[in-house]
């Protein structure tokens, strides 16, 4: 197993791994530990060139930093990639190199599940190192994010109601919801327990029905759903559903959902914002995953009542970001990174 440095400016420490033996090919970004020891998960891809894998892993690991600052996770941002076909590559000796690697930073970065990466993969990584959370609760992990990532995207959709339409009562508001995997599906039962009139599509059509029926949605195709007039917009499927030609057809007066890289890209924001629309800004309202993952940390350990009560705290993190964006006249994303930034900022003093 070979170890080398890449120097890149303004992260903390960026690693690469090969391993003849084994095959891995990996890197680690750690991008900032001023709040805590960076956290984020492990994906496998199969990247066309190292290059590709880097630009990957910078850009992922200073989104953790960003998002577990404003959520006051007390942790830093990092992020893990491996260069491969996850159905070509996977083996326990790759996971258990992959462990000695994580290892050998000494708890500066703490793994997670990322695209193309199980809980039985990090079961193996975890033989080698302790720096991996989300294992099950059976293993003494905080187990299945989903459902807190779904009660904060609640949360963060009530705070958002209530600065756009002055109430965070979402009786009778109608909530249009695309993608009914393992966060939309219970969001939207939890938007149908606060009174909304919830219409949700899937490219699962047979998955919408089903849910739809057992809890009295609408449903609708998801070629049409933007067309539904309604005043929540809640993307639960993909990135970059928020672009140049899905904009013009926006027929909602808020965007809160929990899919991540919503906007196609920045300027999408100020698009958002000159047409009245409030975003609630990705990183913010889907973490109650990571601040759910964060509570491991505890002293006492896991504890599901301390992990709501801060997942709770995503209403005040956004109404931060929508008083910042109002008075710099800004997208809300650009006030989230501004919150981000300022706290990062905060911690350095603090340690200085
Ligand atoms: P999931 O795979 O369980 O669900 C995604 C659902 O979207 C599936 O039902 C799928 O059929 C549907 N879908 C995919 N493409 C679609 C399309 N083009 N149109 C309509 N439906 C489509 O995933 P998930 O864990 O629910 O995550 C959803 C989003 O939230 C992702 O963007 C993910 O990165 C983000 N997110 C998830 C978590 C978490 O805790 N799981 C945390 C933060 C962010």
């Amino acid at each position: 197993m070979k170890i080398t440095e890449i120097q890149v400016k303004d992260y903390e420490k960026v690693v690469r791994c090969v391993d003849e033996a084994s095959g891995l090919h990996a890197l680690i970004a750690v991008h900032n530990t001023t709040l805590g020891p960076a956290l984020g998960g492990m994906r496998m891809l199969p990247y066309a060139t190292e290059e590709e894998a880097l630009t990957d892993v910078l850009r992922l690991s200073r989104g953790m930093s960003y998002k577990s600052a404003v959520a006051e996770t007390g942790l830093g941002g990092g992020k893990s990639v491996i260069i491969g076909d996850p159905n070509e590559i996977k083996s326990e000796a790759l996971f258990l190199t992959m462990g000695r690697f994580v290892n050998h930073l000494h708890g500066k970065y703490i793994t997670a599940e990322d695209m193309n990466i199980t809980v039985p993969d990090l079961e193996i990584v975890r033989r080698e190192t302790k720096y991996v959370t989300g294992l099950s609760r059976a293993a003494g992990g905080s187990g299945n994010p989903s459902p807190y990532t779904a009660h904060g995207c609640l949360v963060g959709i009530q705070a958002s109601a209530e600065e756009a339409f002055g109430s965070a009562d979402l009786t009778g508001k109608r909530v249009v919801l695309q993608g009914v995997g393992a966060v939309g599906g219970r969001l939207a039962i939890l938007l149908k327990e606060q009174g909304a009139h919830v219409t949700i599509c899937d490219i699962n059509r047979e998955k919408a029905e089903r849910l739809a029926a057992e809890h009295g949605f609408d449903v609708v195709e998801d070629k049409d759903h933007l067309n539904v007039e309604c005043d929540i917009y809640a993307p639960c499927a993909r990135g970059a559903g928020i672009n140049d030609k899905t904009l013009p057809m926006l027929k909602c007066k808020v965007i809160a959902g929990c899919a991540n890289n919503v906007l196609e890209e920045e300027r999408h924001g100020f698009e958002l914002r000159d047409r009245g629309i409030l975003y609630a800004p990705d990183y913010v309202i889907n973490a109650g995953g990571i601040i759910n993952v964060s509570v491991e940390f505890h002293p006492g350990g896991y504890d599901e009542v301390e992990a709501m009560r801060r997942i709770n705290r995503i209403g005040e993190s956004l109404r931060q970001v929508y008083a910042i964006a109002r008075e710099g006249n800004i997208p809300t994303a650009e006030a989230a990174d501004l919150l981000a930034e300022r706290r990062l900022e905060a911690g350095r003093k603090s340690v200085s």
